[in-house]
Order: structure tokens, then sequence, then C-alpha cells
């Protein structure tokens, strides 16, 4: 792999490799801008099975943070952190601890956070280190109420925009997925008057849903092709491919998922089929907008207002998507470029 290439492509600030052998510590943190502020990203503990595999997963991701925290209208650059292992084996104090004081000695160029098998011990352990790390327990606590209030108010955004007013009621909504994000979101859409198709392969979420907000249960391979105004894919990945965009019937794709294209090439196809896409990373923020609030002390009310402003980001996606006739995953990464571009020349004026 020739890096310097790699990085240079992309415009890398950063790729860093820590280790300890004694507590079996194998981390790469990657920064990839930070021209909007620290670079904030989480921390992913997962079992590679080559070098290579690491890396890249710690460049995309960070590179992910970048648009994702720019988009989010926060003060943060992007970043992200992969430890090499096997979680269920090679975790203890000491390896977090140790990996704590590597971010501390970044001097707060890197902020970190959960992601993939970390757990709020783990994250405990890490502060034990460094205060450059957010989502500590009895601070932000939960994100998943965030990030659905967020999604729901990208949701009225994106209603906006194809119905010409926000009124949900009698609006059709299938969701994927009711765990943490898809449950919250559900609530909200309920109280504004929607009508609720959900599925889940965890058969007492469909039932919570039926029970107590009168959803239609469907099968999990059917919800796709369910005749609704609105799909919201809050489980998995790439849940937009060659199998599922022919049986699309919605007018709106919008839920908290990550990667839900599973090419870019399926975000042009939606545009061709008239289905308004609302990007992943724009529309599921919430959750990295309530971890930034930990940064500045944490007031659940300043977070939920933040995330409320998750309508403002879809809306200036779809104005962009509409202004340079572009997809809007395309629109999404311009609208980051954008404020990127006008913060760094901001940047140039001495004070
Ligand atoms: P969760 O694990 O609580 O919920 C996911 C739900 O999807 C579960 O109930 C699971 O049973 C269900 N599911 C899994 N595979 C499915 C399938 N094939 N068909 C139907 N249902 C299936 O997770 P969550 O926190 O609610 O997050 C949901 C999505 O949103 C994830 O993609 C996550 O990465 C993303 N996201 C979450 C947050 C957050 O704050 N929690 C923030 C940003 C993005």
């Amino acid at each position: 792999m020739k890096i310097f290439d790699y990085l240079q492509e992309e415009n890398y600030e950063q790729l860093m490799f820590f280790q300890d052998k004694d507590v079996g510590l194998k981390v790469i943190i990657c920064i990839h801008n930070t021209v909007l502020g620290p670079a904030l990203g989480g921390t992913r503990f997962w079992n590679y099975q080559t070098e290579e595999e690491a890396i890249i997963d710690a460049l995309r991701l960070a590179r992910g943070m970048t648009y994702k925290n720019a988009a989010a209208g926060l003060n943060a650059g992007g970043g992200k952190a992969v430890i090499i292992g096997d979680p269920n084996k090679i975790k203890s104090e000491e390896l977090f601890r140790t990996y704590g004081r590597f971010v501390e000695g970044l001097g707060g160029r890197f902020i970190t956070g959960q992601d993939m098998n970390i757990t709020l011990k783990d994250i405990a352990f890490i502060n034990e280190e460094t205060d450059y790390v957010a989502g500590v327990e009895g601070k932000s606590g939960a994100p998943a109420p965030v990030t659905a209030f967020g999604v729901y108010r990208g949701l009225l955004a994106a209603v906006k925009e194809v119905y010409g007013n926000e009124d949900l009621t009698g609006k059709k909504v299938a969701v994927q997925g009711i765990g943490a994000v898809g449950f919250g979101l559900c609530k909200h859409l309920k109280e504004a008057g929607a009508e609720l198709y959900v599925t889940d392969i965890v058969e007492d979420n469909v039932k919570r849903a039926v029970d107590e907000l009168g959803a239609i249960a469907v099968d999990k391979d059917e919800i796709y092709g369910v005749d609704c105004d609105i799909f919201s894919p809050c489980a998995m990945g790439a849940i937009i491919n060659d199998y599922t965009i022919n049986d699309l019937k919605c007018k709106i794709v919008a839920g908290s998922a990550n990667n839900q294209l599973a090419e870019p090439k399926h975000g042009d196809l939606l545009k061709e089929k008239g289905i308004l896409y609302i990007p992943d990373y724009v529309i599921n923020s919430g959750g990295v907008i309530n971890v930034y609030e930990e940064l500045q002390g944490y007031n659940r009310d300043r977070a939920m207002a933040r995330a409320a402003a998750v309508y403002d980001s879809v809306a200036r996606v779809i104005e962009i998507s509409n202004r340079d006739n572009i997809p809007t995953y395309k629109a999404a990464d311009r609208m980051a470029e954008e404020r990127i571009a006008k913060i760094a020349k901001i940047n140039n004026i001495y004070r």
C-alpha cells in the first residue's frame, strides 16, 4: 500500500501508529482534517484480518468524520482510531489506560469516544488518563434519543420539499430496525400523526411498536416494497442496493443507518427514480452533536436544540442539490466542503 499517495489523494493530515506489547495494544489514529477544530471521532475495536485492512478503515472513517462534523455545523474536524485485536480476548484496564495516555499525548488534536466494541467502562479507563474523550458516563448519556430527534427533524425538511408542507398526518412511513433510534423516531412520527409500518429481526422490538404505537408489522424482506411516502432505514448499511432499489415505492428515503447506499451509483439511481434521498451522515448527526455538547459542558436542552437544526442542514443539502442539479449524496459532500473552505478563509485573518 502506497501510504503517502493515499494520504495525498484525500489530503489527510496525519496517520499514527501506537503500540505497547506488554498490554497487547496496537492502535492506529488517523486525523483527516482539522480546519474546523480538533479531530473528533470514535475509537473502534475490531479484529482486523490484516494491518492494511485496519489502516484503510481508519482512513475511511476519519475522512467520513470530517464531512459529518462539518455538515453538522460543529467546530470539529475529522479523525478516527482503530484498535486491532479481538475485543473479547484482549480488553483490559491497562490497555485502555495506555491508549488514553497516547491520546493525551496528542494534546487535544484528537478527541475520541465510543464506536464499535467500545463500552462506557472502556471509555472510563481512557478518561482516567485523558480528558480528550467524550461520551463519558454521567455526562452526555445515551445518544440515541438525540439522534432520533435529529432524524425526525431532517425527515420533516424532506417532507416539506416533496409535499410543500411538514404535515405528517396520514403519511405512511416504513421503518426498518426498531432499535434505540428506530423506536425513538417512531414515537416522534406517531405523535405527528404518521402511519407506521415496521420491521425488525427481533420480534419483541416489532411487538413493542405494534402494541405501544399502533404500528403495522411487516416481514423483514417486504419493508422495501411497502407502498409508503417515506422509507426510513434504521438498522444496517448498504440497504439501497441493486436488489432493493427497484422495490422502493416511497418518495423519500430518510433514516439513521450509516452507509445506506451500497455504492454511490445508487444515489444517482434514486434521483433518477424521483426519490429524495437524505444523506445518512447529515440526518443521523444528532449522535455526534450530542457528544460534541459534552465538550462544552453538557446540557441536554442545548443538545436537543442543536439536533433540531438537522432540519436546516437537510434543507441546505436539498437546496445545493437543486442549485447544482446533483444527487443529494454529492450535495452533502459539497455542503461540507464549502463550509470547510469558508472557515479556512476566516482562519487566514490574524487575530
Ligand atoms: P440498535 O442496535 O439499537 O437498533 C438496530 C435495530 O435494527 C435492532 O433492533 C436490530 O434488531 C435491527 N435489525 C438488524 N438487522 C435487521 C434487519 N436485517 N432487518 C430489520 N431490522 C434489523 O442500533 P441504533 O443505535 O438504533 O442504530 C441504528 C442505526 O443508526 C445503525 O446503523 C447505527 O449505526 C446508526 N446510528 C446510530 C446512532 C445512535 O445515536 N445510536 C447515531 C448515528 C447513526
